[in-house]
């Protein structure tokens, strides 16, 4: 952003110096004056009055009192020492007490003194406590003063060393907000923005959000740099996104043939749900187009996405080329190869298998025949995105279960397409919560299937503790007793190899446990885990897939995909150790045929508070959007599956869990002004402009794709 003030070297702030400079690059990545006021502070504590002391409530907030200290002394002896003082205003008292630097406070406390003490009230033994609390001599000019929203920063251990600690670094804060009271300060947003949304001025913004004068002040402050920082995230997004369409070519299937018609007319085997219909309409809509398709398909598990992507696939053969379909697990791909293979059974299609097992002979000939073009889908693992996999002319890639690859994977299969890329599609049944979706994949256009088939009852969910084992062996009993079939799960541990053990001596416990209660030869079980060879795993599977097991007792392997609509119970153990989506994913195992389906969360009677949510979230909705929304409430965005690598959700201070409103707002204004304006060559538009251009992420982005 040209030369400015913000510029600067951090080292040559009053105050900071080339050792604390160092520790500031270091520790926080602030290297200019432009990082450090872009260190907001995490939170506020709330000094805007004085409490009385009669209205406060033990456990509440931390807050400040004016008054007087009474008596000060010293109690017990050696590690047992600790300082005990007497605090009064003219409604009542607290006891203060210290443990840390009795000697210390002893001597700098004055008794008698006016204090202006700031501290967590809590109960001890009946009476109103605080435990180390703030202390500072009440001056005319603090008073004042104090009645403020103080900032508070995350620090680090090195920084503390250096006597930046929150407040340390708060004074650095306000050295440079006085600083720049005097500067030019250079605005972002064009003056239409600000005038239109009664914005505040981008200087005044970035002192109130240190130093905010009230609530007042500090939410308008945070309100325009929220919108700033989510605008111009979407602005980058919707900008790539345009540009990439209006330069990359992408094959034109323009019509619809024999394939797709016949096995419409004659092979499907129920009614498309109307979110389906919907959703190949947009597909088609946007491959007949001349432009590269990348597309993001959500539904729920059990939404009926492989149907989707099965005639999608068709679509692209009727236009003369090759599809493929990759998915994370062996498991899941030979599953895909086999249900697919089967629908388009007497059309005359070719279908293969890859995976890193199909090798030697078999592989070679495979190859062969992808590249004369006689096969004509290719499903399979990430063996197909390898090197040495060459198409004839692959017109249509889908990916399965997305958050499995890596964003280089995806880009890899650019490189597939002969002419031109082939489309892309994405589907997902990780419900990404519509503010995630909305900036993590800004890029690709999103469709959602939200109807699951007709005829699907919701899974019914219930937790019980180990109390509750016996009842839940006689519901297996009634279940299989039905003709249905089980999962039993164990979380997955993979850290450490003593972890792993006890993950496994957990599961081998479960499972003697099972088998004392389901003997054979009544009852056949089959068990997963992690240490099993590929080969054992997959012939468990396989029979509990063709029914010949009542009982399948596995590590989460079974997580995604897999399709047994037989199956009507799950029982999860360990619950507690599992992330909300990953629950809901599992889940979806069941429900998937007419019946009713349980799902039974097994638990510790102790839970923490987060788990407890989790569980009652599981009791209370089936829907993956809601799960979804609650897991980002959770655990931050920051930790939403496939989130981490990207980069993108590194926000500084909007929290997409909670400002989705201002999202919403920040694209609509971004796609309106990139309709008006797509190079952003209008002379309104120039901040914007220069703001794009000086992104790096933009700029290697955009270098990827011309
Ligand atoms: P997911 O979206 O989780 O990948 P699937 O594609 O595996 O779901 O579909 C789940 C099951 O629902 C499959 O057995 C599939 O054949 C069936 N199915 C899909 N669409 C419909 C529909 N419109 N009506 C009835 N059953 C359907
Ligand atoms: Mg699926």
């Amino acid at each position: 952003m040209g030369n400015s003030i913000l510029d600067t070297k951090i080292e040559f702030l009053k105050g900071v110096g080339p050792q604390r400079g160092d520790t500031l690059k270091t520790e926080l990545q602030i290297f200019t004056f432009k990082e450090l006021v872009q260190f907001y502070p995490f939170r506020y504590v709330d000094k805007t009055k004085f409490h009385e002391i009669r209205d406060i409530k033990p456990d509440s907030h931390p807050v400040q009192l004016k008054g007087t200290l009474r008596r000060l002394e010293s109690v017990g002896s050696g590690r047992k020492r600790r300082l005990v003082g007497r605090f009064r205003d003219n409604t009542g008292v607290v006891q203060l007490i210290w443990f840390k630097g009795v000697s210390f406070l002893e001597k700098k406390l004055v008794i008698g003194g006016t204090y202006i003490v700031y501290g967590k009230p809590t109960l001890f033994s009946g009476r109103l406590n605080m435990t180390h609390p703030e202390m500072e001599i009440a001056t005319q000019a603090n008073m004042e003063q104090s009645l403020s929203l103080e900032p508070v920063y995350h620090s680090t251990g090195k920084l503390e060393g250096r006597g930046l600690d929150s407040r340390g670094i708060m004074k650095l804060q306000k050295v440079l907000r006085n600083k720049l009271s005097t500067e030019q300060v250079p605005e972002t947003l064009p003056d239409y923005f600000i005038k239109k949304f009664r914005f505040t001025d981008r200087r005044k913004a970035l002192a109130d959000i240190h130093f905010p004068a009230n609530q007042n002040a500090l939410t308008i402050a945070s309100n325009r740099l929220k919108f700033e920082e989510l605008f111009f995230l979407q602005l980058k997004m919707l900008s790539l996104k345009t540009r990439r369409k209006s330069v990359l070519r992408g094959h034109v299937f323009a019509s619809v043939g024999q394939f797709f018609n016949t096995f419409f007319k004659d092979h499907l085997k129920f009614e498309l749900t109307g979110a389906q219909k919907r959703v190949i309409k947009e597909i088609r809509q946007d491959i007949g187009r001349g432009t590269q398709m990348n597309r993001l398909l959500q539904g729920d598990v059990g939404s009926g996405k492989t149907i989707v992507g099965l005639m999608c696939m068709l679509i692209a053969l009727d236009n003369g080329f090759q599809a493929s379909l990759m998915a994370p697990t062996e498991i899941l791909a030979q599953q895909h190869y086999t249900s697919i293979k089967e629908e388009v059974s007497g059309l005359g299609i070719q279908v293969g298998f890859l995976s890193g097992s199909i090798k030697g002979k078999k592989r070679k000939q495979l190859l062969e025949l992808l590249k004369t073009g006689e096969l004509h889908i290719l499903i399979g693992t990430h063996a197909l995105i390898e090197d040495w996999v060459e198409f004839k002319n692959l017109g249509l890639s889908i990916i399965d279960e997305q958050h499995r690859f890596g964003v280089a994977q995806r880009a890899s299969l650019w490189k597939k397409g002969i002419g031109a890329p082939p489309h892309v599609l994405v589907m997902t049944a990780t419900p990404i919560p519509r503010t995630l979706a909305m900036t993590l994949y800004g890029d690709l256009d999103v469709s959602v299937i939200d109807e699951l088939p007709p005829g699907r009852k919701d899974v019914t969910t219930l937790h019980k503790t180990e109390n509750g084992r016996l009842r839940v062996f006689g519901m297996m009993k009634e279940e299989i007793k039905k003709g249905r079939q089980i999962y039993v799960v164990y979380p997955l541990i993979e850290e450490s190899e003593s972890e792993q053990f006890a993950e496994l001596k957990n599961l081998m416990e479960g499972f003697d446990a099972i088998t004392r209660e389901f003997p054979k030869p009544q009852y056949q079980i089959s068990v997963v885990h992690g240490r099993m060879k590929a080969s054992e795993k997959d012939f468990e599977m396989q029979r509990f897939v063709k029914g010949e097991t009542q009982i399948m007792i596995a590590t989460t392997v079974i997580e995604v995909g897999v399709n047994v609509p037989n199956a009507t119970m799950m029982i999860i153990e360990n619950t507690e150790r599992f992330g909300l989506s990953q629950l809901h994913q599992l889940r979806g195992r069941v429900g998937r045929g007419g019946e009713q389906s349980y799902c039974i969360l097994m638990s510790s009677f102790k839970l923490t508070k987060e788990g407890q949510k989790r569980i009652e979230t599981m009791c209370r909705t089936n829907n993956g959007f809601e799960v979804a929304e609650v897991d980002m409430e959770l655990r931050g965005p920051g930790n939403i599956q496939g989130t981490q690598q990207s980069g993108i959700v590194d926000l500084k201070i909007a929290n997409l869990a909670t400002d989705s409103r201002i999202l919403q707002t920040a694209r609509e204004v971004a796609m309106r002004v990139l309709e008006d304006d797509p190079e952003l060559a209008k002379p309104h538009h120039a901040r914007l402009r220069r703001y794009l251009e000086s992104d790096k992420t933009y700029r290697t982005n955009w270098s990827r794709i011309s």
